[in-house]
């Protein structure tokens, strides 16, 4: 059993604790409070051990008797999921985990150089194999990475332009959103081109980034140029056999990111998550004169398309060499192909 601790119990690290309690070979040894909230609450209410950050006197406050602190969190565990926010991460590697020398899982919100190993486990799993620190990358850059992927395996890429079009805020946060504009990213490129290259270090990838107001996912539009020809048949059965990509359609009604996220809550899906990247059938193409040059767009579930991954880097990072075996171990759990 690998011992796992979560510490940030937010978006990310409250579905990470779940997935993790799912796993056979996992055990969940608890989560941080860093104050107190609902979520405290429902870590409570779910038997999570919880353990306390910088005080417990908000949680004492509010009749929580925490376990313990960190430190005791990191005493028992044989690896930590750091989702705390951004920058807090590598304050916490230098702090914690380094002196306590346990291995630590970041998310994206940090940069590649805290752990110089970023993972997006269908396409670079090996990387992060008995590593002591590992990244997540972001929910874009895990998106881009995964379908990209599959079409560099298959047909070569020359190049890759793709835009994201990003959610202004979480649904939950009402601290960054809505808001009542299209904000340009005013950075050439933006930092996912770059982050893309962290996992796909081959591909030439150059990408432009908005947010709008939206709190459902992620767009996507993307134009590769290919070494090999391609045709749009081809295409989607390639995205349909591969994993954690769900290819959607028109004529399910599966037309917007509004559309997917209710689906995803009609199969029952714990929080209504889309872990999958979902790609729209009909808008795949391929230029007619040369069939080279592929475009396409796709949907990506910011808060859950990065929970499977951390789930395998778990593995990877405490030795588990197969790849395919931890993926396939991850999906069953989660209900995806
Ligand atoms: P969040 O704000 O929802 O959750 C962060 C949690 O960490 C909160 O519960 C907060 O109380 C806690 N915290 C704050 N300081 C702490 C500390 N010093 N020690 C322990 N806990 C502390 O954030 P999030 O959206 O879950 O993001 C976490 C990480 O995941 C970031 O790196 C982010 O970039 C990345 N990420 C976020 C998303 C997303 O869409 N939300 C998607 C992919 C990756």
């Amino acid at each position: 059993m690998i011992k796992v601790g979560i510490v940030g119990y937010g978006t990310i690290g409250k579905r990470v604790a779940d997935a993790v309690a799912m796993q056979k070979d996992m055990k969940l040894v608890g989560v941080t409070a860093h104050s107190y909230s609902f979520n405290t609450e429902v870590a409570k209410q779910k038997g999570y051990k919880i353990f306390a950050v910088d005080g417990d006197s908000d949680l004492k406050l509010n009749g929580i008797k925490p376990d313990g602190d960190i430190n005791n969190l990191l005493e028992q565990a044989d690896v930590i999921v750091d989702a705390t926010p951004k920058k807090i991460g590598k304050e916490n590697l230098g702090r914690y985990y380094k002196p306590k020398k346990i291995k630590a899982i970041f998310q994206g919100g940090e940069k590649h150089e805290v752990t110089g190993t970023s993972f997006v486990a269908q396409c670079n799993y090996n990387e992060a194999v008995n590593k002591d620190y590992a990244r997540i990358v972001s929910c874009n850059t895990t998106g881009l990475c995964r379908t990209l992927h599959a079409v560099d395996k298959r047909y070569g890429i020359t190049s890759v332009h793709a835009t994201m079009i990003r959610r202004g805020a979480d649904p939950w946060d009402i601290y960054h959103g809505p808001i009542n504009a299209i904000v340009p990213v005013l950075e050439m490129p933006s930092h996912h081109g770059p982050d893309v290259q962290t996992v796909l270090h081959n591909i030439e990838i150059f990408t432009t980034a908005l947010s709008v107001p939206s709190t459902l996912m992620h767009l996507h539009t993307l134009t590769v140029d290919l070494k090999k020809k391609a045709s749009v048949d081809d295409v989607v059965e390639l995205f349909k056999n591969s994993t954690r990509i769900r290819v959607v359609r028109n004529a399910e009604h599966l037309r917007s990111t509004a559309e997917i996220m209710e689906f995803a809550r009609d199969i029952g899906r714990l929080r209504g998550d889309m872990p999958e990247i979902c790609v729209w059938q009909e808008a795949i193409g391929i230029t007619a004169n040369a069939h080279n040059k592929l475009l396409y767009m796709q949907a990506v579930h910011q808060e859950s398309d990065v929970v499977p991954e951390n789930i395998d880097c778990i593995r990877a990072v405490t030795g588990f060499k197969d790849g395919d075996k931890s993926i396939e171990i991850t999906n069953k759990s989660f209900g995806i192909r």
